[in-house]
């Protein structure tokens, strides 16, 4: 039996994700949620003071409570104010579901999230409040499956897809190569986006930049936005829009009301460009 010593050493007082080999960001523990490993990965919930409920898969922050509206909201509505009337979405990962509740506030007919940890998306029904009313949305239907070989399967044909992947590592290397993404050209439709989360442009620069060269090959407007993320490295993300005929600057509505952060000056700024992100084809 253990004692009351013994579990309070259980429960580490920091958990720290580290963005380099000397530097990171630590969330004091409240309290452990939820820890366990998944067929795919580590997982774990944990309370702070701060941010409220912390996903973390392999060590690495997926969502918090707090600041989760910036990625999400960044993540999903350039695309969805750029196309003209977006009904079919994909969401390839996203197993939080809060790229999902996002997607689900336009008039969309249907929403299809390719999952490939069903734990992942158990946990978060659990602990966090968007996912099971996502869920329940008759207009959402919830696959799991790995997304490389969903969209290599799959007949049907979207109008905007969106990788929420994790970083690339584990299951989600084959979500970052050049493969992924032709397989994904040919499930958009003629007027169709793809929208991917990028990393880090400070810590994952080089990654960026490859992905960049492989990408302007695939698509005729490949174009990199960024926006602040609090609990992410760096606290600034990368996102890439990626269309044959959308330009993202030639707006075609304006958002659904209730955002937190996304509107269309922010949409403007957000494709605006530090120099060392401008000229990211250019070898320099
Ligand atoms: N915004 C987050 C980030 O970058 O930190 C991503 C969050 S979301 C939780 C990432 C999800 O992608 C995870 O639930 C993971 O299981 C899922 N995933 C990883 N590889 C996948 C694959 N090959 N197919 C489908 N889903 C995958």
């Amino acid at each position: 039996m253990s004692t009351k010593k013994e579990n309070r050493e259980a429960v580490p007082l920091e958990e720290r994700e580290y963005h380099s080999p000397s530097s990171g960001i630590f969330f004091k523990v409240k309290k452990i949620l939820y820890r366990d490993k998944s067929d795919y990965q580590k997982i774990e919930v944990i309370e702070n003071e701060c941010f409220g409920r912390v996903l973390l898969l392999d060590d690495l922050v997926q969502t918090t409570e707090k600041d989760e509206f910036f990625y999400h909201e960044m993540l999903v509505h350039p695309a969805l104010v750029s196309h003209p009337s977006p009904q079919n979405i994909l969401l390839i990962g996203g197993g939080d579901g809060g790229a999902l509740k996002e997607i689900l506030r336009w008039p969309i007919k249907y929403a299809c999230l390719v999952e490939i940890d069903q734990q992942v998306i158990d946990v978060s029904k659990e602990y966090f409040p968007w996912l099971l009313p996502s869920l329940e949305d008759d207009r959402t239907e919830l696959i799991i499956a790995d997304g490389s070989e969903f969209i290599e399967k799959t007949g049907k044909k979207f109008d905007i897809v969106f990788i929420d992947s994790s970083d690339p590592a584990g299951p989600s290397v084959s979500l970052h190569e050049s493969d992924f993404y032709e397989k994904l050209k040919s499930c958009l439709n003629r007027r169709g986006i793809a929208v991917s989360q990028a990393g880090s442009p400070f810590y994952h620069l080089e990654s960026i930049k490859k992905k960049d060269a492989f990408l302007e090959k695939l698509f005729k407007n490949v174009c990199f936005y960024t926006s602040p993320v609090p609990t992410y490295p760096g606290g600034s993300w990368c996102f890439v829009f990626l269309s044959d005929e959308v330009q993202p600057l030639k707006i075609k509505r304006g958002p659904p009301r209730g955002l937190k952060y996304f509107n269309l000056n922010i949409h403007e700024a957000a494709f605006s460009l530090p120099n060392f992100l401008k000229d990211l084809g250019s070898g320099d």
